[in-house]
Parts: C-alpha cells; sequence; structure tokens
C-alpha cells in the first residue's frame, strides 16, 4: 500500500495511459540550444527512470518570429526532426512518455521580429510587436499546427500548446493587449477564436491517437485580465476542440505579483484549477509550488485536479516519482523554489542547473562513478559544501567523517531557515540529516576541529565557511550593534526601531526578519493571497483584488542601507530580486544607498552622503545591526598548511565574496567527483 494512492494511479487517456499523475511541467533549461543533443536525451532519460509519467519539454518555437529569443530551438527541418528523435527514443527507451511544447512567444520574444494581436509593447521586452494582418494570423496558426505534426514524426506522444504565461495566444484573449476590431478581437467569442482555431488545427494535424496538452491562464494576475467566467468558456472550447488535457498557468511574466519564488506558499493556487474541476471532461492538471509527494497527493486528494505538474522539483531530484513509490519520500532532494540556478540561468543566458543538484542538466558532464582506490576523507564543516562533499565521497564508497562544532549539521542554512518566506530551507536541512544517516557518514557534531584532529586522513577538506566582515564603524563595540547572527539565533532583541547596515542579500533577509511578527504569510494561503493583493478571479478580473496588496503592518521601523550609490537590491536573485525589494516597500522599510557610516551613539546611526561627506543625517535606531558581507574563515586551513598539510579549501572558506549555498554545494560535489 502506498502513501500516494491518488498521485500514483494511472490516468487513462483513451489512445494511451499515463502510469502516476506526475507530469514534469516545461523548463526552458538551454539545453536544446546547445545542440548537444546526447546531452538533451540523457536530462530527460534519466527522468524518464526516475519515473514521471508525462514530460513536457522546454517551449519550441514554432517559427522564427515566435522563438523567446533569436536562435531559441524549435522545429523547423527535417534535421531538426531527426534530433529531436535521439531524445524521444531515448525517454521510451526508459520507459517515459515526452510531449513537446510549442511556444509562441508574441509580444514577449526577444527580437525585432515579434508579432501579437495589437502593437503593444511588453513591459518585460524591448521590441514592439507588429500586429498581424489576417494572412499574418494564418500562418502563425498554420505554423503551430505543422511543428505539431513535426513533433509527432520526431516520436513525441504529444504537444502541449502553451496558451499561459502571457505568452501569444493569450495575448489574443484579453482587452490588455488585443484591442483588434476585427473577428479576432472585440467580443470574448472573437479573442478566444485564435486559442481554438488553434487546438482544432493542432488536433487535424497529429490525428486522435496523439496527446494535445493546452495550457490555459486561469489567473492572469494583470489589469484587464480574464474573468473567471471566460476561463470557462475557453476551456470547454478547447476541449470541443481536440486537447485531451488542460494545464493550469498561473499569472503573466509581467505579473506583479510572485507566482513561482519560495515565498508563494505551497500548492497556493491549487484552488484557483479546482474551480475548473467538473466543468469539462478532460483531464485538468494543477500547478505552482507543488514540490513533495506529499502535497501533490493532498492537492489530488482533496479534489483541486486530476494530476499535478511539478517542474523544477524534477530538477532538484530525477527520480522523485520512483522515491517516492519506495516509500522513500524523505529522500527526495527538495526543490527549495529559489529560482537560483534554474529561472535565473535562464534569464541570463545560462544553462539551467539545481542549488540542490548541480547534475541537473549536466548528467553527462558531472558524472559521479564509483572511486577506483577508497580512501579516507575528513570534512571540517557541515555547512551546504561540506555536506555535499561528504554525501558525493561517500557515494562513491569513501569512508568519510564530517565533522561540525554545532549541535546540528547545515551551517548557515541554519539561519536562512529562520526567515519568513524561506521555509523551505528547513525541509533541505532535514533532507541532508536523513541523507547523512543513510549514507553511512561518520558524523562528528559538537565538536570545535583543531589542526591535531586531522592525523591519519588520506584526504582533509576545510568547508569552515564564514566569518561577519567587520566594518569598523566607530561606536560599534556597543552593546546594541549586533551581528545579524545575533539576531538570527535569537540572542538579541533588535527593539523596535533598527537600522541595517549593508543591503546584501543577508541584509535583505535580515530586514524581512525583523519587520515580521507572527505566523509568515508563506505558511497560509489566504494571509499571503491578501498581501500581495490576490483574490478569485470569479471576483475580480485577472485575480487582483481591486483593494490592491493589504500587507500586515511592520513589527518594527527599520532602515536598510549601503555605501554603494546605486538602488539597494539591484544585486539580488534575477528573477527574484523585485520580489525581495517589493515586499521590504510594503513594510514600509526605507532602503538608503550611497552612505558613509559616521559612527553610532545614543541617538542612532550617523550616516553622511558622498566622497564629500555631507548632508549629515543620524538614524534614530534602538539597535544597529550589522550584515556588511562576510571573510572566508581560513584559520584552520592556514594551521594545517603550517604543518605541511595540503587541505582542500571550498565554500566560504575558500572565497567568501559572492558566496551562496549553490556555489558550495556545486564546488562540493565537483570536489568529491575527483577525489
Ligand atoms: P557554512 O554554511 O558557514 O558552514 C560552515 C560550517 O563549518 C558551520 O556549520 C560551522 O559550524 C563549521 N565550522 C567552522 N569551523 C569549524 C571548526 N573548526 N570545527 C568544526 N566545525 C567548524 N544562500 C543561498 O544560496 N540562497 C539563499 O537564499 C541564502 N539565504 C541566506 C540567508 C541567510 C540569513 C544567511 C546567513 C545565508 C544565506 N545564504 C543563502 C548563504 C548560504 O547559507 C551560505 O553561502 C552557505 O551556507 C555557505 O556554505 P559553507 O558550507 O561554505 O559554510
Ligand atoms: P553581500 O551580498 O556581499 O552583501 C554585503 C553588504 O555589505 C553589501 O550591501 C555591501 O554594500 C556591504 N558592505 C561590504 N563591505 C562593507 C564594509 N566594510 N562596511 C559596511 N558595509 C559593507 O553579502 P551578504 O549579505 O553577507 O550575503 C552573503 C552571501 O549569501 C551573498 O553573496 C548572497 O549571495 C548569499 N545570500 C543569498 C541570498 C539569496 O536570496 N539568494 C540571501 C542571503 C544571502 P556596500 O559595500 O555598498 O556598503
Ligand atoms: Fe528548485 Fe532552486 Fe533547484 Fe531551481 S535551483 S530547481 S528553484 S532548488
Amino acid at each position: 500500500m502506498t502513501d500516494y494512492p491518488h498521485l500514483l494511479a494511472p490516468l487513462d487517456l483513451g489512445h494511451t495511459t499515463l502510469k502516476n499523475r506526475v507530469l514534469m511541467g516545461s523548463m526552458h533549461t538551454g539545453l536544446e540550444e546547445t545542440k548537444d543533443w546526447n546531452r538533451v536525451a540523457e536530462f530527460y532519460a534519466a527522468r524518464a527512470r526516475g519515473g514521471v509519467g508525462l514530460m513536457v519539454t522546454g517551449g519550441m518555437a514554432p517559427n522564427r518570429e515566435g522563438g523567446v529569443f533569436p536562435g531559441a530551438a524549435g522545429l523547423f527541418t527535417d534535421k531538426d526532426i531527426a534530433n529531436h528523435r535521439i531524445v524521444t527514443d531515448r525517454v521510451h527507451d526508459g520507459g517515459g512518455k515526452i510531449a513537446m511544447q510549442i511556444l509562441h512567444a508574441g509580444r514577449y520574444a526577444y527580437g525585432p521580429e515579434c508579432v501579437s494581436a495589437s502593437p503593444i509593447k511588453s513591459p518585460i521586452s524591448p521590441f514592439p510587436p507588429k500586429e498581424l494582418d489576417e494572412e499574418g494570423i494564418e500562418k502563425q496558426i498554420h505554423d503551430i499546427a505543422t511543428a505539431a505534426a513535426r513533433a509527432r514524426e520526431a516520436g513525441y506522444d504529444g504537444v502541449e500548446v502553451m496558451g499561459s504565461e502571457g505568452y501569444f495566444l493569450n495575448q489574443f484573449l484579453v482587452t490588455h493587449t488585443n484591442k483588434r476590431t476585427d473577428r479576432w478581437g472585440g467580443s470574448y467569442e472573437n479573442r478566444m477564436r485564435l486559442p481554438v482555431e488553434v487546438v482544432k488545427r493542432v488536433r487535424e494535424a497529429v490525428g486522435d491517437d496523439f496527446i494535445i496538452i493546452y495550457r490555459l491562464s486561469m489567473i492572469d494576475l494583470i489589469p484587464n485580465g480574464s474573468t473567471f467566467d471566460e476561463v470557462l468558456q475557453l476551456a470547454k472550447k478547447v476541449e470541443a476542440a481536440g486537447a485531451s488535457i488542460i494545464n493550469t498557468g498561473i499569472g503573466w511574466h509581467e505579473a506583479r505579483v510572485p507566482t513561482i519564488a519560495t515565498s508563494v506558499p505551497r500548492a497556493a493556487f491549487a484552488w484557483v484549477t479546482q474551480k475548473l474541476m467538473g466543468h469539462v471532461a478532460i483531464p485538468v492538471i494543477t500547478s505552482n509550488r507543488i514540490n513533495t509527494p506529499e502535497v501533490a497527493e493532498q492537492v489530488l486528494a482533496t479534489g483541486c485536479a486530476d494530476m499535478v505538474s511539478m517542474a523544477r522539483p524534477l530538477l532538484a531530484d530525477a527520480d522523485f516519482v520512483a522515491k517516492a513509490m519506495a516509500g522513500r519520500a524523505d529522500r527526495i532532494a527538495p526543490c527549495i523554489a529559489c529560482n537560483q540556478a534554474c529561472l535565473d540561468h535562464t534569464f541570463s543566458g545560462k544553462i539551467s542547473s539545481c542549488l540542490v543538484n548541480p547534475r541537473a542538466c549536466h548528467e553527462t558532464e558531472l558524472v559521479i562513478a564509483p572511486a577506483t582506490t577508497p580512501r579516507t576523507v575528513a570534512v571540517v564543516g557541515a555547512g551546504p559544501a561540506g555536506l555535499s562533499v561528504a554525501l558525493t565521497a561517500a557515494d562513491r564508497g569513501h569512508k568519510v567523517t564530517l565533522f561540525d562544532r554545532a549541535a546540528r549539521i547545515g551551517g548557515q542554512l541554519n539561519l536562512a531557515r529562520q526567515i519568513p518566506g524561506k521555509e523551505e530551507f528547513h525541509g533541505l536541512v532535514d533532507w541532508y540529516e536523513v541523507m547523512v544517516a543513510d549514507a553511512g557518514i561518520d558524523l562528528r557534531l559538537g565538536m570545535q576541529v583543531g589542526a591535531d584532529d586531522l592525523g591519519g586522513f588520506d584526504e582533509i577538506v576545510i568547508a569552515t565557511g564564514v566569518l561577519p566582515r567587520d566594518p569598523g564603524i566607530p561606536g560599534q563595540d556597543r552593546a546594541n550593534v549586533l551581528s545579524y547572527i545575533d539576531v538570527l539565533t535569537g540572542k538579541a532583541d533588535a527593539g523596535e526601531t533598527v537600522a541595517v547596515v549593508g543591503a546584501g542579500g543577508i541584509g535583505f533577509d535580515v530586514s524581512e526578519y525583523l519587520v515580521h511578527a507572527g505566523q509568515s504569510p508563506t505558511t497560509d494561503i489566504p494571509d499571503w493571497m491578501r498581501e500581495w493583493g490576490v483574490t478569485d478571479p470569479e471576483q475580480a478580473r485577472g485575480g487582483l483584488a481591486p483593494e490592491g496588496p493589504r500587507p500586515e503592518g511592520p513589527a518594527r521601523q527599520v532602515t536598510l542601507l549601503q555605501r554603494k550609490a546605486e538602488r539597494p537590491g539591484k544585486r539580488l536573485g534575477k528573477t527574484t530580486g523585485w520580489i525581495h525589494r517589493a515586499a521590504l516597500k510594503m513594510k514600509a522599510v526605507e532602503m538608503v544607498g550611497g552612505v558613509n557610516y559616521e559612527r553610532i551613539d545614543d541617538e542612532g546611526l550617523h550616516i553622511s552622503f558622498g566622497e564629500a561627506r555631507e548632508n549629515p543625517r543620524v538614524i534614530p535606531a534602538q539597535s544597529v545591526v550589522l550584515c556588511a558581507g562576510q571573510v572566508p574563515d581560513r584559520s584552520l586551513a592556514d594551521a594545517l598548511v603550517a604543518r605541511g598539510k595540503t587541505p582542500h579549501v571550498i565554500g566560504g572558506a575558500d572565497v567568501a565574496a559572492e558566496l551562496d549555498a549553490k556555489r558550495a554545494i556545486d564546488q562540493g560535489t565537483r570536489l568529491a567527483a575527483t577525489l
């Protein structure tokens, strides 16, 4: 008997059966653009072997003008068909099924050739689209249907027609982007003509025994988005036009509401999909922030959907389904929804990977093979760098001893998880605990390791992390000047007015911690919806509450400062920085850049501006919290070197600048692969 009867139940689609209710949602990984089709195939095949019921590829352009960026992968020629065949064959050999997503970006395309319903530039792309005429619209429909036929020829089991997230088809649906007065605009009947026609023509092109998923935007989260009545009308029409499955899209890319970031509650939008249940006869998939089998099972068991889409969780662990089936869900590497190695990479033009699993999309390059000669390995520091080297080395057959002076493994992850909105870090540390115990690693906690303790090991790895940087501000030795560690470990109370020195990742997180009191909105869907101004699309177009965001008042008055004369938070995560900035703004945090720290005294923190140290100002503050960056803790590494040893130094102990868990884990894993 499984713990996940709904999740692991097969799904009969008539002409074919999916072995379970897990869909790997579409992700643009950048792999197809490498043209290394063996690498693409291995990425998908690993997930097929891991038991996913159905996978959807990253978006493939149906034509040049529809590509998300110039050179975006697509299925344009016969040669493309042969390349895609390498992928589909390998997936089928792995026991999986795969559908190709057809993604026409419309006005979101990063190219001067982009096209749309009306010539209205999007706020997130540089080119105004060309308004399509009747002939142009017919060409787009034809190209999408042709791409679907080619997908069938390439061995795919189906296609997903991308109709959500504000892409081309979505742009025809709403008056926000469709100002036409011909038969493709005006009434809703006219505005939905294009998506419906596309599904009809795709069905005609692929025949009956082929899966067509239509991804439908169920809550646009933009002004003048669809009402839920319009969503229902479209779903019924799409079903009648020949779709086999309807998948859920949540929010346009230009929406100012977070939809998949870590601060979004788990399964935050399953209720939206549930509203469609019973209105169509074909299966309905729900999506967004579903990252464990427990959450997925709950969503299905409560009737929110027939199937769940998980995308990033399958980057974090290719064996997600197999582990759930084996009753070892606690071994599934958790997606913490950080976006740091997946979406942030995509939007920086880099190949995706995963913070917790650096092998994701690097399956053919980062190979973990059994060690030829097992060795004894000492690892000092059980933060993410030390944990990943220890786990990978043990996996390869080395005998690993892992030391930490703390009572619990995790290092700075134990500080990260105190931040409201970063609750997923709890699960990450829990997972590491399970894996360390499973791997037979000799774990020695509560031990401050010195150079004398490390005799007799073949290899020594130093992962001792970082120390807070001393900013050298006159008066910083006062009792009311705290380090971020004092605050986040609860050793000190910051009082009601706080000045935070340093607006990097930690300064932002500490500010977030300080302005919140009580329950984190991330753990309560109604609270979170109120905070971001989300409502039922049956009540308001696009699901945007007319009264806007209504956050709780700030628990403290916080001023966040930095010396750089740039917008604070500019260097935070590519796809998540705006959320951190918006969240602090909603809590009335004053963010001040370009400051000099003059001194701290009874009045608070004295600052001035510019090289001439002008415009002196006092930030009244009961406490000042120092988040001024970090420096490597190399004391143990240096002591070993002084004794003639040659330890490996990784993570923050190696380089503290721009350190994050992604780099720490990647470096640890790659070192262990070579030991
Ligand atoms: P650490 O995590 O610092 O681990 C070092 C370990 O070594 C510690 O456990 C320490 O006890 C142990 N140690 C040191 N000396 C000795 C000794 N002599 N003997 C025994 N044990 C010793 N990163 C992200 O990627 N994403 C985030 O969202 C994020 N959020 C963060 C939020 C906060 C509030 C903080 C503080 C950090 C955050 N980080 C985040 C940064 C991330 O946690 C660090 O980059 C990462 O933990 C560094 O890993 P590390 O293994 O090098 O060092
Ligand atoms: P950081 O991002 O490098 O920020 C350090 C801050 O301290 C900057 O604002 C810097 O700005 C200031 N500073 C530097 N030297 C100073 C000095 N001598 N005096 C006063 N201020 C000084 O480092 P961090 O905030 O400590 O974060 C550490 C790492 O953890 C980061 O690299 C980050 O990637 C990671 N992290 C990531 C996240 C995430 O969400 N992804 C969250 C938290 C932490 P000025 O020099 O302009 O003053
Ligand atoms: Fe999830 Fe972060 Fe990995 Fe992306 S990088 S898959 S969000 S854990």
